[in-house]
């Protein structure tokens, strides 16, 4: 345990790290992760981009379902996770954070040079006319279009997407760019069935490359959109450490892999390498729950 520890402390304390983050990190800020041990299984199947813009039904629950979801999601606060990751940015050990969240917690809670490789659920595209427009905005317009819409949300996903019967979703009324008056919105976020603009994707690649050392946090790299990075780190033979609350599938590439709850792991840390200031004190001791995962 406390070799581990150490070695992640040596691997972060010489600098020059790229973090690519899931949505593990998050779910200390009430956003579950439905893959992570302590999330729920999706009971529908994702939206795909394919199912969104040709069907019309389909986007009206899309729109339904997330109307709800979206509200997890703005009030969601950023943790002691994203904020030690903030820490060790102003340090100067972590260069870059990837994210494959669309939460935008990791601005908040002052990261900068941040990609969002799967894009932002606050901001709203126009699938015609390509404005980008706020999500905050787009709420207001639902919300006058839809009054006393209202349910209760049991379960809400990563991607604010939440679970409702499609009783409930009958007679919401979706609305369409109010620039060009007439083209479909989309959330600013990559579906399922969608890829990652090339340009964003070749962004990161080079920013890895760069790097000394890949950090994966809170992701459990079952999608090719963020192993890919792991896969090119270790090819390139740039240790990967990952911190994960389970095994992954990018085990086989990690240089060390830890398994903890992230909230603890991040600020211990964080103080270890006398990144402060400390906003979440701990010992820099081996925080409890620091396990070396099972190789
Ligand atoms: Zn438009």
């Amino acid at each position: 345990m406390t070799e581990t520890w150490d070695a992640l402390a040596g691997l972060v304390g010489a600098g020059d790290v790229v973090v690519l983050s899931g949505a593990g990190l998050s779910t200390e800020s009430g956003i579950p992760d439905y893959r992570g041990p302590s999330g729920v299984a999706r009971r529908h199947t994702p939206m795909t981009y394919q199912a969104f813009t040709r069907d019309p039904d389909a986007r009206r629950r899309y729109w339904a379902r997330s109307h709800l979801g979206w509200r997890t999601i703005a009030w969601a606060a950023p943790n002691a996770g994203h904020r030690a990751v903030a820490r060790l940015q102003r340090a100067g050990l972590v260069t870059d954070v990837i994210t494959q969240n669309v939460d935008g917690l990791h601005t908040a809670a002052g990261s900068g040079a941040v990609v969002e490789l799967h894009g932002r659920l606050d901001e709203v595209v126009c699938l015609d006319c390509g404005n980008l427009t706020s999500r905050e905005e787009l709420d207001r317009r639902l919300r006058e279009a839809n009054p006393g819409f209202d349910g209760h949300v049991a379960a809400v996903n990563p991607d604010g997407d939440v679970e409702l019967p499609d009783e409930a979703v009958t007679g919401f009324r979706t609305v369409d760019c109010g620039i060009c008056g007439t083209g479909m919105l989309k959330p600013d976020v990559v579906f399922f069935g969608e890829t990652v603009p090339a340009a964003r994707v070749a962004d990161c690649f080079s920013r890895v490359e760069r790097a000394r050392a890949l950090l994966v946090l809170g992701s459990s790299l079952t999608v090719m959109s963020g192993r890919r990075f792991v896969i090119r780190a270790a090819k390139l033979g740039i240790p990967v450490a990952i911190a994960n609350q389970g095994p992954t599938r990018g085990d086989d590439y990690a240089a060390l892999t830890v398994d903890a709850p992230l909230g603890r792991l991040l600020p211990a840390l964080a103080d270890r390498l006398g990144a402060g200031p400390a906003g979440d004190a701990t010992s820099g001791a081996v925080p409890a729950g620091v396990a070396p995962a099972a190789r």
